[in-house]
């Protein structure tokens, strides 16, 4: 068995997630590291941040440098420099989130132009399993399809009945060595479609579950409320993967309600915009009351940018445009969203959970 659950504390799960480069402790944040890089930071400092896992794009990696090249190089594994755990995703998301590159969407897959060139490409579920199998990550997800918040019923109807059709053709495909194969639920918000999803895709089978289709735009109470409906279908022995959350308020809400793992490009997002994650909410560097703030930029925080750095000489980066300020920045904030993980896992064994939340809850927003 792959996943094992440890400890639960209402709805929220602690477990782990065996992998054929390692365990992963769950609930678990991947950092994104779409083009092969989580962008300014290396490897080791990754890892050093408590990152156990971090996600790929096979869209990206597919258009550039390509899947050959990288297999020829080691798999993404030796590419990047990185022995730990790897997911990576279909390519389906970027796909349906670049609308304006869609060309064709029918039972054998979808025709899209690439943002690399705009030469017409297609994805198929073969294609994304044998690009994923290339790439040699720990976990390959199925090619879904995503349409965004607020589409008509028929469309969400579609998105469903093709996802479907597609993992079962994908979980017949071909996988790297002890690579896992995550199916994904589509349905939005919509809980007739959102159960059809559920049955068909844990009827087929896979390593572990993925809700797809939220977090696409939906208001943030509409989202939060579906993932507490729509998590305690999935299997209870499975690992659940929320795709695409990353704040802090929003990592507790999904663990609350049963989430294992999740993914965002907050960290380094939030660090090109001059913005710290930390414990009394975000701080925006450019304003100019941290000018002579000789502090860290969190108190609470160890890492290698509170360490040494205050909060002047990071701004001073910042508007300066110096690179150091974007990896500081980067740093920080991952330490600051792997901190608030681990901090719920802790919380989860100790049956704690709740008074966790309320607690972050009340120190943000409290001065900074
Ligand atoms: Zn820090």
């Amino acid at each position: 068995m792959s996943f094992e659950v440890t400890a639960t504390d209402g709805s929220a799960r602690a477990g782990v997630l065996h992998t054929a480069h390692g365990d992963v402790p769950t609930p678990a944040f991947m950092p994104v590291g779409t083009k092969a890089s989580v962008k300014s930071l290396h490897p080791d400092e990754v890892r050093e941040a408590g990152a156990r896992i971090l996600l790929g794009n096979t869209y990206h990696l597919h258009f550039r440098p390509g899947e050959d090249l990288i297999a020829d190089l080691g798999g993404l594994h030796g590419f990047m420099g990185w022995d730990g755990p790897i997911l990576t995703d279909s390519g389906g998301f970027q796909v349906f989130s670049l609308r304006d590159t869609l060309l064709a969407v029918d039972d054998e897959g979808v025709t899209f132009r690439s943002v690399y060139d705009g030469e017409a490409a297609r994805f198929t579920p073969e294609l994304a399993a044998a690009i994923q199998a290339k790439l040699g990550s720990d976990v390959a997800m199925c090619l879904d399809v995503c349409p965004p918040a607020g589409v008509p019923r028929e469309e969400l109807e579609s998105a469903v009945r093709l996802t479907t059709l597609w993992a079962t053709r994908q979980r017949e495909a071909v996988r790297a060595p002890g690579q896992l194969v995550f199916g994904i639920t589509q349905g939005g918000a919509d809980p007739e479609l959102r159960a059809r999803s559920v049955e068909e895709i844990t009827g087929l089978g896979f390593d572990g579950y993925a809700l797809g289709g939220l977090s696409v735009g939906e208001p943030r109470p509409e989202m939060i409320d579906a993932v507490e409906w729509s998590a305690p279908m999935l299997p209870a022995d499975r690992p659940r993967y929320f795709m695409g959350i990353g704040d802090p308020e929003g990592i507790v809400d999904v663990i609350a309600r049963g989430i294992d793992m999740f993914d965002c490009v907050l960290p380094t997002r939030m660090g090109r915009t001059g913005t710290a994650l930390t414990s009394h909410g975000r701080l925006n560097l450019r304003n100019a009351r941290f000018a002579r703030d000789s502090r860290p930029l969190d108190e609470r925080c160890g890492c290698p940018a509170c360490r040494r750095f205050s909060r002047a000489y990071i701004r001073h980066l910042i508007n300066q445009q110096e690179l150091l300020a974007l990896r500081l920045l980067s740093l920080h904030n991952l330490w600051f969203l792997v901190d608030v993980t681990v901090g719920a896992r802790t919380a989860i064994e100790a049956g704690r959970l709740a008074d966790f939340i309320l607690e972050m809850r009340q120190q943000t927003g409290t001065d900074a």
